[in-house]
């Protein structure tokens, strides 16, 4: 006999996410983005592309607003729960202390990093909705070897990564629809670590990121602790922090473009928590306002293009857990 969910508000969260991707798979969605996005696209092309997934777009907004809603549905049904952010927070094992020290301190440091970021060669273009902001490509195309380089710089400050390497594989991620990561494997107790082939600064970032996971996996494992017993939060933080130790190591105006990069990810966190608490929002404007709360030069109006953000569709709320630990971290050491 096949077994039929009872949940009514599980089924209601799937045929939202349905509804959705019968628009536009994941694949599709990851086309549009890098028509529009990627790659220093000249602006005249942007506008072109966007042109032509406009529709598409169109389409997609009111599916977004419903999957939000769906996903709040769902978390009420679970528990006490306010809207999904508060239970994907609760899972995610954030205090609700942390969360709320986030939003206090999240616009003074905001501003902070503002204070320090490199100036874009065309401002009017580098803040329009037709960009995704990138400061380190704006000032440097340096190309680093990958992974050799971040372990190295590493090393120097945590010398038991170079006792563990031998337990963690790199591999190279999905090019069309894969993220980074880092896979514990229990079975042969290693860890493989996926990013992006690419080798710019950013990937070295990232790369750095995943490496803090590896660490931190190897490390419990060593203590008899499995992974998996630790909140997503405490591993997050694992990861951040070496993360924010590599960027440490930059010299000073990558450091600076490199913390200015964070605040995409601010972007996307506080577009989180306005939607999600505030679900009949007119979104297209609360994805501009966000922008403009993060880069202070910008002056959007709106912005449609939340509806092909990766994070927000298949990782719903990870960039809020993930900007409350950077937050925690940044606001100890900017100033
Ligand atoms: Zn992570």
């Amino acid at each position: 006999m096949v077994p039929t969910t009872k949940d009514p508000e599980l089924e209601r969260l799937g045929r939202a996410y349905e509804a959705y991707f019968d628009v536009a798979d994941p694949r599709k969605i990851g086309e549009i983005r890098r028509d529009i996005f990627f790659f220093r696209k000249p602006f005249l092309e942007r506008e072109k592309a966007y042109l032509q997934h406009k529709k598409t777009i169109g389409e997609l907004k009111p599916l977004y607003k419903d999957l939000v809603k769906a996903r709040n549905k769902y978390a009420q049904s679970k528990g006490p729960y306010r809207n999904f952010l508060h239970f994907a927070l609760n899972d995610d094992g954030v205090p609700e202390k942390s969360f709320e020290k986030f939003l206090e301190q999240i616009d003074s440091l905001i501003n902070r990093i503002n204070k320090n970021l490199p100036k874009p060669k065309n401002s009017g273009q580098f803040y329009s909705p037709l960009n995704m902001p990138d400061f380190i490509d704006e000032i440097s195309s340096k190309k680093y070897s990958l992974p050799e380089y971040v372990i190295r710089r590493l090393g120097e400050y945590s010398p038991e990564i170079g006792q563990m390497l031998p337990r963690i594989r790199f591999e190279d991620a999905d090019k069309n629809h894969g993220f980074n990561e880092a896979l514990f494997r229990p079975v042969t107790g290693t860890v493989v670590v996926r990013t992006w082939p690419s080798s710019d600064l950013q990937h070295a970032i990232s790369l750095a990121h995943e490496v803090g996971h590896a660490v931190a996996y190897l490390r419990l494992i060593k203590e008899g602790i499995d992974p998996k017993d630790k909140p997503k939060y405490w591993h997050e933080k694992q990861a951040i922090r070496m993360e924010l130790t590599f960027i440490g190591t930059l010299p000073q105006d990558l450091r600076n473009a490199a913390i200015g990069n964070i605040l995409w990810q601010f972007t996307i966190a506080l577009f989180e928590v306005e939607t999600y608490a505030k679900p009949n929002l007119n979104f297209d404007r609360v994805f501009a306002q966000s922008f403009n709360r993060c880069y202070k030069e910008a002056q959007q109006k709106e912005n449609p293009f939340y509806v092909v953000m990766e994070p927000l569709l298949r990782r719903p709320c990870s960039a809020v857990t993930q900007g409350i630990v950077h937050t925690g971290e940044l606001s100890q050491v900017l100033n």
